[in-house]
């Protein structure tokens, strides 16, 4: 039977800076990890453990038996009723919750440059969870890919008018925008297939870095019924159309993915901000941090969740956002987890986010 033995490691960050000894310890405790899991799958049992089982398990069917007679155990204190009975306790407090909108629409831009951290999932997620609260909310999509279009559930065909016109062609955004099916009050700017080339055209555009600022202030002045958030979903890159969402934005929101390589990238990603807020947008501010894809059981996750709390303290939500399979197979109903399945731990967590965002405010 393989043994697993966890390295012990400690992170720490000089100005958000991981240190090399840090790679090296957490990269061996990750493939330590790395190794129990594909031991676990791998691994046959030998003979001799075969011959153990039945032994083993006819022990802990016994004891299994004695925990569930009512002497010494209620049905309360099983690990499934207490679940359901903590789910039940956080829908009764979002349900109660009246949460302030803003009095100006606040424009988030999810931005980090290593890809997969969840960045789409919080965009749609977040804004699906806004707007079920009443909220008016857009969605921008800006990565070619499209994924935040898919999971809202709006056409964009490859011949869809998109944000590609917008930000190459100067359409105007309300010529493009289209309704969600998920809420009454949520909309999406789609993303097409032709956003893959415009990182290209915009190069030689005047004023290529203000675009969608542009854009997006000229919608927002002149739409009638005022929107309370826009949160605009970037690719893994940070280059001129990142850069077009920074420039439009008042609030970063960063997606950070529990596991040790999602955080390599961060310095990069704030001295980029911190440019942008030099040169080009004054009001830019990281206003907010979410850990996704959290699994308690490992270490290592609660290591760069702590680590992360640690360096910034004031942006990082208390919410936890789970790995959860409810949240990744939503999109593939071209929906939200929201709506998908209001009640899993998943859509909570993303309501209770949005909660957090809601009642913290846009950043003075
Ligand atoms: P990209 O950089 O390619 O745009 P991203 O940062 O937008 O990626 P997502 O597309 O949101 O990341 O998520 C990456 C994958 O992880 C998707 O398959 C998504 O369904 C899945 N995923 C995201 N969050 C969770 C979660 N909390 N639990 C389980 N799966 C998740
Ligand atoms: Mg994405």
């Amino acid at each position: 039977m393989a043994v697993f033995k966890r390295k012990k490691f400690h992170v720490k960050h000089s100005d958000a800076e991981i240190s090399p000894s840090t790679t090296e310890a957490v990269s061996s405790a990750s493939s330590d990890a790395a190794s129990r899991t594909d031991s676990s799958i791998t691994t046959e049992p030998k003979e001799s453990e075969l011959a153990e089982i039945p032994s083993t398990n006819a022990k802990r069917n016994s004891k299994d038996a004695a925990a569930l007679t009512p002497s010494s155990a209620t049905y309360e204190d099983a690990p499934l009723a207490r679940e359901i009975a903590e789910m039940t306790r956080r829908r009764r407090i979002l349900a109660a919750e009246n949460l302030p909108l803003p009095e100006t629409t606040r424009v988030f831009t999810v931005a980090n440059q290593k890809g997969g951290v969840g960045k789409t999932t919080s965009t749609v997620n977040l804004a699906a969870a806004l707007a079920r609260t009443g909220a008016r909310v857009l969605v921008i999509d800006l990565d070619p890919q499209g994924n935040a279009s898919t999971a809202l559930g709006v056409e964009h065909r490859s011949d869809t008018p998109s944000v590609y016109d917008v930000i190459i062609n100067d359409q105007a955004m309300s010529e493009v925008i289209q309704k969600s099916p998920e809420f009454p009050a949520l909309y999406c700017i789609p993303a097409t297939i032709h956003l893959a080339g415009a990182e290209i055209e915009l190069v030689s555009l005047v004023a290529r870095e203000q675009r969608l600022r542009t854009a997006l202030d000229k919608f927002l002045a002149e739409v009638e019924t005022p929107f309370h958030y826009v949160f605009i979903d970037c690719p893994p890159s940070l280059r001129l159309l990142t850069i077009n969402a920074f420039v439009a934005a008042r609030e970063v929101l960063i997606p950070i993915q529990c596991e040790y390589y999602a955080l390599e990238g961060l310095s990069q990603l704030l001295k980029n901000i911190q440019l942008i807020e030099r040169h080009l947008n004054p009001v830019l501010a990281v206003s907010t941090i979410l850990l996704t894809m959290y699994d308690g059981r490992t270490n290592l996750a609660n290591q760069v969740a702590q680590d992360v709390r640690d360096h910034f303290p004031d942006q990082v939500l208390n919410t936890l956002i789970p790995r959860s399979v409810r949240i990744s197979e939503a999109p593939s109903y071209g929906q939200t987890v929201i709506s998908y399945d209001a009640n899993s731990t998943g859509s909570l967590s993303y309501r209770e986010a949005a909660a957090e965002i809601a009642r913290r405010g846009a950043p003075v």
